[in-house]
């Protein structure tokens, strides 16, 4: 079923679109080649465009038969700043720039399912393709919500696809709830007195109270956040006084770090509670904490109902060969905020074994085309099913 939906030629043209992809990286919002390439292939194969949400996202409309259903898509299409070390035909020509996520492979993907869709039209509904601008860090599916991405193209379920090293290519993982982690930053000001180091009693140690803040950080998670839900709360930055001038007590310290968690209470919690410890430690020293804290990408979190569609597509599509107990990441994925008020999943597809090690963001990494059939095999099929021809569906 797999291997019969793309022709040869039709694999070989698109693997030849990923190593172009690939040999020719674009950062967020710097897309301007990527989607050009994008707006030609899917007005080529009669499927409707619009460009411009978030400078350079795209969504490619299909409309077929009478059903109402509605179906979206996505693949990011960003790459990396970062150099491409290993050796390979289709290598990154842009110095310090690499598709090490493998969105080329995603991109690709979402267009041979919009070519074979465009031609086979076994479907009765509309489908959405959607190629957004940078998910590396740039806030790409947040700005095509803020510009009216479901405004414009409302729809009942979105669905996102990630390689994952590790699982064979004809192999993927489905599993309901949370997938990925929020990714939050926050920032604390402790702000006391400066004075000269001989004569503490003259001032107030802001450098103290944060000693206290930073041993105590960890109590959140050890003693405040139900010991069954996973989260993460790091200080990463730490900045105060001057070392060439140690006989002074600074004014103030500032310190500033993450924040992971795979539900939004327990995300809303970290909020409150990383705050609270900030300012409780500075009163107890009598002074005054600033505290803000960023939110950044809400976890991901797989609606049962369409988790559930994808996992029976993906074992016909794998030929059973699914996981459903697979553990999810502490990492983020903007997916998050089109997936936050309708339903969706974000899944997983093999890209085979690690090679030489090399995993996401590594300098060596890079897509597999023996994935490109199953990922173009799920999003035809998701799409046939979930907007079956047959009448049956709402
Ligand atoms: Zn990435
Ligand atoms: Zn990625």
């Amino acid at each position: 079923m797999l291997i019969e939906l793309l022709t040869d030629d039709e694999l070989a043209f698109l693997t030849s679109v990923r190593h172009d992809l690939h040999a020719h990286p674009e950062l967020g919002f710097e897309e301007d080649r990527t989607s050009s390439i994008v707006a030609r292939l899917l007005t080529e194969a009669g499927v409707s465009v619009h460009r411009g949400l978030a400078k350079t996202g795209i969504v490619g409309t299909l409309k077929c038969g009478s059903g109402e259903g509605t179906i979206a898509l996505r693949a990011d299409m960003d790459a990396l700043a970062m150099p491409e070390t290993a050796d390979r035909p289709y290598k990154s020509t842009v110095e310090g720039k690499m598709h090490a996520c493998g969105h080329d492979g995603h991109t690709t993907m979402l267009l041979g399912a919009a070519r074979h869709l465009a031609r086979s039209r076994d479907f009765s509904g509309t489908v959405h393709f959607i190629f957004q601008p940078a998910e590396e860090g740039r806030g790409g599916a947040r700005q095509m919500v803020e510009e009216g991405l479901f405004d414009l193209f409302p729809c009942d379920a979105v669905f996102g696809l990630h390689n994952m090293p590790g699982l064979g290519t004809d192999e993927m993982a489905v599993v309901a709830g949370p997938q990925l982690a929020s990714s939050d930053s926050w920032k604390v000001t402790i702000r006391g007195v400066g004075t000269h180091g001989a004569k503490p009693h003259l001032g107030r140690d802001a450098v103290t109270a944060s000693g206290h803040f930073l041993s105590s950080l960890q109590t959140i998670v050890g003693r405040l956040i139900d010991p069954l839900q996973p989260a993460v709360v790091s200080a990463c930055s730490l900045q105060a006084g001057d070392p060439e001038a140690l006989n002074v007590i600074p004014d103030f310290v500032e310190i500033g770090g993450t924040a992971r968690a795979y539900s939004p209470d327990v995300r809303d919690r970290l909020e409150t509670e990383i705050g609270r410890l900030a300012q409780g430690i500075a009163q107890t020293f009598g002074m005054e904490a600033d505290y803000r804290y960023i939110r950044r990408i809400p976890p991901v979190i797989n609606d049962p109902d369409a988790a559930a569609d994808a996992l029976a597509v993906a074992r016909s599509v794998c030929a059973g060969n699914v996981r459903t107990d697979f553990a999810p990441s502490t990492a983020g994925d903007d997916f998050a905020f089109l997936n936050e008020d309708i339903p969706g999943a974000f899944v997983w597809l093999g890209n085979g074994p690690a090679v030489d090690g090399a995993l996401h963001h590594n300098t060596a990494y890079d897509f597999n085309d023996e994935a490109i059939a199953t990922g173009v095999s799920f999003w035809v099929h998701l799409v046939e099913q979930r907007l079956a021809a047959s009448g049956t569906q709402e």
